[in-house]
């Protein structure tokens, strides 16, 4: 599978050199996976702020490449989804998938293995088996009630 996110031309291991809110759109942006479990619907609990993931996707998910269908124009379809940017990190974080690269490196953790940054390929995020490749549910066919039933286990 091609990589969908542009990550030629940046400097070795940027991640570890710079801090997040001094990296340029290039580097913020290569930072991205590719796994699509941002996009995937969470149930927060009111009273323990506690943050669950389900397999029900966003209606512009396209589960076989983990990928926005629309994502120049999303916001005329999916007002609420959240650009994520240096300065919202800490506002978003919490809800952050725990193997997003972004989470990770805000938590201070290491990026994995096969992030593509470090294995080269886009491909080794779905042989890892950490993106939502070919295993959510539409939130169209998926009533709200429903959603309790299809939550997932973090990490995976
Ligand atoms: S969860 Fe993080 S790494 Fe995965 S697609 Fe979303 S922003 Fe990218
Ligand atoms: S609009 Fe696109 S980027 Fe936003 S959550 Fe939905 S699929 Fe993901």
């Amino acid at each position: 599978m091609t990589d969908a996110i542009e990550r030629t031309g940046l400097a070795k291991q940027f991640w570890e050199k710079k801090p997040l809110n001094k990296l340029n759109t290039k580097e913020w942006e290569a930072l991205c996976d590719g796994c699509g479990k941002c996009c995937l619907n969470k149930l927060e609990d009111e009273d323990t702020g506690e943050v669950a993931l389900t397999r029900v996707a966003c209606r512009l998910l396209d589960d076989s490449s983990c990928l926005c269908a629309q994502y120049d124009i999303r916001h005329n379809f999916v007002p609420e989804c959240i650009v994520l940017k240096p300065d919202n990190l800490d506002t978003h974080a919490y809800w952050m998938p725990q193997t997003c690269a972004y989470r990770l490196l805000w938590e201070g953790k290491p990026l994995p293995e096969w992030h593509p940054l470090l294995s080269g390929t886009a491909d080794s995020v779905h042989a890892a088996g950490v993106s939502v490749k070919g295993w959510t549910v539409s939130e169209f066919d998926t009533p709200e009630e429903d959603w309790e039933d299809h939550i997932i286990e973090e990490p995976i």
